[in-house]
């Protein structure tokens, strides 16, 4: 037998096994100073009052013969289906239909499981800095080409930078995939209406497919900045839409998201629902009913409410981190639609020695820019998503420290 060689190309994942190192070294060596971390992508908030009510009714259900579910639909139960369609879409102007969306474990796994669906012969164009799973889940695939000076041979990188704003700027060269995600991950910025259709018109026209992350958009607090993409003309002919609950309702240890696909999405006149559908219907058994209950409740009003105050609670994490750090003379972005804070290192200190400035001498982990690819280097990522009061913590630190 052979292996899928692709495998053996892929970078070790050396970002966060590199932090968890140093840290580990720093903490051994240092046992008495308490290190703050800021660097993890993942909530600290437990879920909400009405998620947790729905979970144990659920299971509840589950012990009852009359009310115990087998096997769930591979899609997502009707209802589910249906609040999602609802509060997700119609109640932003934008029509959805229960056909279009399909329940998963999360936005990870689709976002690289959706490659099943397409050639490998496409040419894939990301932004740069990115999300590994983009690139990696492309390697696995076949559709990366070799690593070569950094990059892959056969994947289109768009830079993201101060100098353009973190906006990517269209392909010079024609790409069939392009992956965006808005908010950032890790940059924290976001796109607005007006950059979002410059995409979709591209798209249209060069009959591009855009899969777009939008797991941040519960962050958002700017009108002009689009929630989903179909909140832009012509977006159902050219996108797939990932969403997840994971960092809008805390369910990154639950486990539920959903992915869009339009039934106007075509290739050759192939649905490519109707692929994805088949595609689920295969390798997926569906989300757990007492998962699709919880996530339910998102949308009820208690759990809207509830759901909002947590948000909030991040978001004032991140303006403590945004205005703490700007009043010390940092250059900063993200933030204001986003739990990231995507800062400029100083005195154009590299990433990882900025890192190790900040774990060495004030006991602040945070994550350097260079792990996210070659133009994250000089910057440097800080989450909202610890408690309020390490947040505050963190940021007394860094200032009494560069302030000096
Ligand atoms: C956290 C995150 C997700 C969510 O992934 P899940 O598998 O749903 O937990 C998706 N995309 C990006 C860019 C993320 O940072």
């Amino acid at each position: 037998m052979k292996i899928n060689d692709n495998f053996l190309k892929i970078q070790s994942s050396y970002l966060f096994s590199n932090i968890a190192k140093k840290v580990n070294a720093y903490t051994a060596a240092n046992p008495d100073k308490p290190i703050i971390r800021l660097g993890i992508g993942d909530v600290t908030r437990p879920l909400a009052p009405a998620c947790i009510t729905a979970m144990h009714k659920a299971v509840d259900d589950m012990a009852d013969e009359k009310t115990f579910m087998g096997y769930p639909p591979e899609y997502g139960h009707k209802w589910i289906l249906k609040a999602i369609a609802e509060n997700d879409y119609r109640a932003r102007g934008v029509d959805i239909d229960e056909s279009e969306i399909f329940l998963s474990d999360g936005a990870k796994s689709d976002c690289g499981n959706i490659g099943d669906i397409l050639s490998v012969d496409n040419k894939v164009a990301v932004c740069d800095p990115v999300y590994p799973v983009y690139v990696d889940t492309n390697v696995m695939a076949g559709r990366s080409g070799d690593f070569v000076n950094g990059g892959w041979s056969n994947i289109y990188y768009m830079p993201c930078t101060a100098e353009n704003n973190f906006l990517p700027s269209l392909p010079t060269e024609k790409v069939d995939i392009i992956y965006l995600c808005f908010p950032n991950n890790p940059t924290g910025m976001a796109i607005t209406k007006t950059e979002l259709k410059k995409w979709v018109d591209y798209a249209n026209e060069n009959g591009s497919l855009i899969l777009f992350d939008s797991a941040y958009e519960a962050f958002i607090t700017e009108d002009d900045v689009p929630h989903s993409i179909y909140e832009i003309e012509g977006a159902k002919t050219c996108a797939i839409e990932f969403r997840s609950f994971s960092k809008t309702a805390g369910f990154t240890g639950v486990r539920c998201g959903y992915t869009v696909v339009p039934h106007d999405l075509k290739a050759d006149g192939t649905e490519l629902n109707a692929l994805w559908a088949r595609r689920q219907a295969t390798k997926f058994n569906g989300v757990s009913y007492i998962t699709q209950r919880a996530a339910e409740a998102v949308y009820s009003e208690e759990g809207k409410k509830q759901i909002r105050e947590i948000i909030a609670y991040y978001q004032n994490n991140a303006k403590v981190i945004y205005n703490g750090l700007k009043d010390c003379g940092f250059t900063v972005y993200g933030a204001k639609n986003s739990p990231y804070v995507w800062l400029k290192t100083p005195d154009n200190m590299g990433s990882w020695e900025f890192f190790d400035t900040l774990l060495n001498e004030i006991q602040v982990v945070g994550t350097p820019g260079e792990g996210f690819g070659p133009s994250g280097e000089g910057y440097f990522r800080l989450t909202a998503f610890g408690s309020a009061e390490n947040t505050a913590a963190a940021v007394e630190r860094i200032k009494n420290y560069f302030a000096k």
